[in-house]
C-alpha cells in the first residue's frame, strides 16, 4: 500500500505547488487563493465540483461551507464518507460573487485537473453539477436528462449529478440526487470488492 501511496503524495505536492503558483487566468487576481483539491489519493473515485467559494477560497479547502458539508453528509449516509474519496473543483479560484466560470475560464484550469488525474487515476469520477458536467462532458447537456447515469471516458467511469448547492436551493431535488448517491456508493463498493477478490 505505502509503495503505491508516496510516490502519489509526493507528485501531488509538487503539483499543488505548481497549481498554487498559476496565473494563467484573471481568476487568480480576484480570488485569495487557489484551492486545489484534497482526499485519499488511492481512492478509486474523484468529485469534481464547480469552483471554490468564499469559505473554501477563505480556508484553502474544496466543499467545506453550507454546500460541502451537505455533501460530507450525504456521503457519510451513503457509506462512502469524505475521508475515503478525493473531491477537487473544474476551476481552482474562486469567481466573484459565486458566478459560475465560463467555459474559457473552464479551459484555462482543466490542464490542473488533468495533471490531478493522472497521478490519481481513478476509475470513477462524479461532476457536481452543470460546470463541471458541460467543462468534461460536453457543454450542452442538461442535468435532468443526465444524471445518475454513468458515461465512459478514457476508461474512466464518468456520472453527472446535482451540484449540493443545487440541493440545498430546490428540495425537489434531494430525492433523485439521493438514487445518484446510492448508485455511486454501491458501484465503488462492488469495484473494491473485485479488487480484493485478486
Ligand atoms: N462549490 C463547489 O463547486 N466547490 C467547492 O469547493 C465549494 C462549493
Amino acid at each position: 500500500m505505502d509503495n503505491e501511496l508516496d510516490p502519489k503524495v509526493e507528485q501531488l505536492n509538487s503539483l499543488k505547488a505548481e497549481t498554487l503558483a498559476c496565473q494563467n487566468c484573471h481568476l487568480r487576481a480576484g480570488c485569495q487563493g487557489v484551492v486545489f483539491g484534497e482526499g485519499d489519493p488511492l481512492s478509486p473515485i474523484v468529485f469534481v465540483g464547480e469552483g471554490p467559494g468564499q469559505t473554501e477560497d477563505e480556508l484553502g479547502r474544496p466543499f467545506v461551507g453550507k454546500a460541502g458539508q451537505l455533501l460530507d453528509r450525504i456521503l457519510e449516509a451513503v457509506e462512502l464518507p469524505r475521508n475515503t474519496v478525493y473531491i477537487t473543483n473544474i476551476v481552482k479560484c474562486r469567481p466573484a460573487n459565486n458566478r459560475t466560470p465560463t467555459l474559457e475560464e473552464m479551459k484555462y484550469c482543466l490542464p490542473w485537473l488533468r495533471d490531478q488525474f493522472r497521478i490519481l487515476r481513478p476509475h470513477f469520477m462524479v461532476l457536481l453539477g452543470l460546470a463541471a458536467t458541460h467543462g468534461i462532458l460536453a457543454p450542452d447537456l442538461k442535468m435532468n436528462q443526465v444524471h445518475g447515469q454513468w458515461f465512459e471516458r478514457g476508461g474512466v467511469q464518468m456520472m453527472p449529478t446535482y451540484h449540493p448547492a443545487a440541493i440545498l436551493r430546490n428540495s425537489n431535488l434531494k430525492r433523485p440526487a439521493w438514487e445518484d448517491f446510492k448508485e455511486i456508493s454501491r458501484a465503488v463498493k462492488a469495484f473494491k470488492e473485485k479488487r480484493e477478490e485478486k
